[in-house]
């Protein structure tokens, strides 16, 4: 049994032979159990939702600002977007393509960076 990034403990494979055993065990540390990874996205696209619509939510954002798209297996997109210190991640999950995962990301940004604010 290890511990996630959430805290959550959960059993970690083993395998006879594996040569990449400790990236394996360092990637497994580092992120969320899978029940914890979809409460996250839930909880993401009901943020998202409630922010701006693309073409400002777009603007807004600081000049800088990175994003780095990933094509998964399943056929969706995961993402990430960094600016001014603060970085956001966004599951897209089915059919939703790179373009809407650039939008949610930016939402979860403004949000992010919002609340970043109130808490200083
Ligand atoms: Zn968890």
């Amino acid at each position: 049994m290890l511990t996630r990034a959430c805290g959550h403990q959960q059993e970690f494979q083993h395998y006879a032979v594996d040569k990449y055993r400790a990236q394996r065990q360092a990637k497994f540390e580092k992120t969320r159990c899978a029940a914890c990874v979809a409460k996250l996205a839930e909880e993401q696209q009901r943020l998202a939702a409630a922010l701006p619509k693309k073409g400002e939510v777009l603007k807004s954002l600081p000049a800088g600002a990175r994003v780095s798209l990933t094509y998964l297996a399943d056929d969706s997109w995961t993402g990430t977007l960094s600016a001014g210190g603060i970085e956001v991640e966004f599951a897209g999950g089915a059919g939703a393509g790179p373009q809407s995962v650039v939008v949610s990301l930016a939402r979860l940004w403004l949000a992010a960076s919002g609340n970043a604010d109130q808490n200083s």
